[in-house]
């Protein structure tokens, strides 16, 4: 068997253990005579699984018990509108850290609900940089403020967040959830996809605080209301049970791994081989985030032109690496390096860029 180097984006890499554990259990499910996929969701065993996930998730994240942990559809692009659908208030606009293409479509859809504001923006720099926590500006009567916690398309990422007082500070963390050690506390509501970080796609997570999921409007349907996720325990309706089974796994895998602390060391160690072949190559390579805005996910650079850009994806494709090209908005080439992609991986990837500068440079 060989297993790609696997960058992708997103859906990106899930630990081979996870995968090989998912395969053995596959057909029968604890001896069930049937899959997880087959059984109802309201048995014990999906039970045992679904709830074995959130608890799973506040142990490893350190979720306090004032904050729900909800499994929903539709992806972080729901959120986008989920969001202010329950939280934006009039009279007391929604404020917007803008820093890239995700942040821009979620305002997009809080302004079909109600009044927005930015409260920073680093659009004039490329969306390059985050922002320094102090050019951050939140109306006092802000219903919310809402960042990107990593910025999967330009490569950058938060290494802090602001304190924002009675302003819920509400976090998109798609491309980041569980990479790194976060106080929850400051946060109002975290929410992410899981296909980058956290399993397979199909089930989002929303980490959000007791207050802010009760007394959500009346006029919004049921499905989009998170007072009705947050009283059924996210069984409301059928919850996509096999990517949470998924999900659970790559929470135990994290466990196993010494937990989010450890991971972080691990990501910091894989992406450091990465832009140091970047930042010692003499401008061979240029990293496309500024340094102090750089991104442990998902690595974005450049090569001197298009034609060797599509070179080197050529020639890494034929190496066994996937996944290296940059999002179409901005081109280059990028390398994610969520949780599940090993040590291994980015050696290979560090050597390869050693080698291709060789030949070309
Ligand atoms: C991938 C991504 C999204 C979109 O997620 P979907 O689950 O496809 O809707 C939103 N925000 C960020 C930061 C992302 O990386």
């Amino acid at each position: 068997m060989t297993r790609a180097y696997n960058f992708n984006a997103g859906p990106a890499a899930i630990p081979l253990e996870v995968l090989q554990q998912a395969q053995e259990q596959f057909v029968d499910f604890q001896g069930a005579g049937m899959s997880i996929m087959e059984m109802s969701h309201r048995g014990a065993i999906y039970e045992g699984v679904h709830n074995e996930a959130q608890s799973l998730m506040r142990e490893l994240f350190g979720i306090p018990d004032n904050y729900h942990v909800l499994f929903l559809q539709g992806g972080a692009s729901t959120q986008f509108a989920m969001l202010p659908m329950n939280l934006l208030q009039s009279g007391k606009p929604a404020a917007y850290v803008q820093t890239g293409a995700w942040a821009d479509k979620a305002i997009k859809e809080a302004k079909l609900i109600g009044e927005t504001v930015i409260a920073a923006s680093t659009a004039s720099d490329n969306y390059m940089r985050v922002p320094e926590l102090s050019e951050i500006q939140v109306p006092a009567n802000a219903s919310y403020v809402h960042m990107t916690s990593n910025e999967t398309i330009g490569g950058t990422q938060f290494q802090s967040f602001p304190a924002t007082g009675d302003v819920p500070l509400v976090a998109d963390m798609s491309s980041d959830i569980l990479s790194r050690p976060i106080d929850i506390s400051k946060f109002g509501v975290i929410y992410a996809g899981a296909q980058k970080n956290l399993g397979p796609s199909g089930v989002t997570v929303v980490i959000i605080r007791d207050d802010l999921a009760k007394d959500n409007p009346k006029t919004i349907p049921a499905m989009f209301r998170y007072e009705t996720h947050a009283k059924s325990n996210s069984l409301y309706n059928t919850p996509p049970s096999f990517s949470i089974y998924m999900m659970n796994l790559v929470l135990k895998w994290i466990k196993a791994k010494g937990g989010v602390a450890q991971i972080e060391q691990f990501n910091r160690d894989k992406t450091k081989l990465i832009y140091d072949a970047i930042d010692g190559s003499g401008g061979f390579y240029t990293g496309c985030a500024q340094p102090q805005s750089r991104s442990v996910m998902n690595i974005t650079f450049r090569l001197g032109s298009e034609e060797l850009e599509k070179q080197f994806i050529k020639e890494s494709e034929k190496e066994g690496f996937v996944g290296l090209k940059g999002h179409r908005d901005v081109g280059g080439l990028r390398a994610s390096t969520y949780n599940a992609v090993p040590l291994e991986s980015c050696q290979a990837l560090a050597q390869f860029m050693v080698d291709f500068q060789k030949r070309n440079g």
